[in-house]
């Protein structure tokens, strides 16, 4: 018996609440945190594999030479693969690659002012939602790096809906909005029956990975009688 990870737990939350529990639909989602965490659920189950690795979807690399913007910028990943989605969708990589990246361009800027990369970072987002170009572009990039793994995720499991939750969602609606126009800018030409594929904003993206654990601990209960 094996516990969802928080990410695949956050998932499942994701799909039931948009799809319900009876449900065959397969959706994908991506929950952006610290790290990347999310993950791929198809016939109503999580997918797990054979180790409990099923869903990393962080470490899947993505065509990030694709993305406009970084200019010769080496995204490394604490996995230790470059170009993975984590190494560019993640607080982390705010903090270690984008924010000193974008910062090195524009040494004005008031988060060069602030000595803590951590907490430069952790504004990063505030500065986002108001506006502050230089902020917007590094949304920019994890909406875009978002946008080219989600096309790999489409031609994978031909899903019916996409998630997005944590960072550059948990904010007002007008950037919520804004991210999600910048995630399907990202996305290749889809076939016909695609196009109309929603990219649906995780609902109570704070608690979905305790709403996930709770959903799944009652499967096991209901299925194994534990
Ligand atoms: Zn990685």
């Amino acid at each position: 018996m094996t516990y969802l990870n928080d990410g695949n737990a956050a998932a499942l939350w994701g799909h039931v609440s948009i799809f319900g529990s009876d449900n065959d639909a397969t959706s994908v989602a991506a929950i952006i945190g610290t790290g990347l965490g999310g993950g791929v659920i198809t016939g109503g189950r999580v997918i797990t594999g054979r180790n409990g690795f099923g869903g990393e979807l962080g470490h899947v690399l993505i065509p990030w030479t694709a993305i406009p913007g970084l200019d010769g910028l080496l995204p490394a990943c604490n996995c230790g693969r470059t170009g993975d989605l984590e190494s560019l969708c993640s607080l982390t990589a705010i903090r270690r690659t984008l924010l000193p990246h974008f910062l090195s361009r524009h040494p004005d800027h008031p988060l060069a002012a602030e000595p803590d990369p951590a907490r430069a970072a952790a504004r990063v987002r505030g500065l986002a939602e108001q506006g502050d170009p230089l902020c917007r572009d590094i949304f920019r990039v994890q909406a875009r790096a978002l946008g080219l793994f989600f096309d790999e995720m489409i031609n994978v499991f031909d899903p019916d809906a996409l998630v997005v939750g944590g960072g550059a969602v948990e904010t007002n609606r007008e950037f919520q909005e804004w991210f999600i126009g910048e995630i399907r800018a990202a996305l290749p030409s889809q076939r016909e029956e695609q196009v109309e594929l929603t990219i649906h904003v995780m609902p109570r993206g704070d608690t979905a990975g305790a709403r996930g654990a709770a959903l799944d601990a009652a499967r096991l209960v209901r299925e194994r009688g534990l």
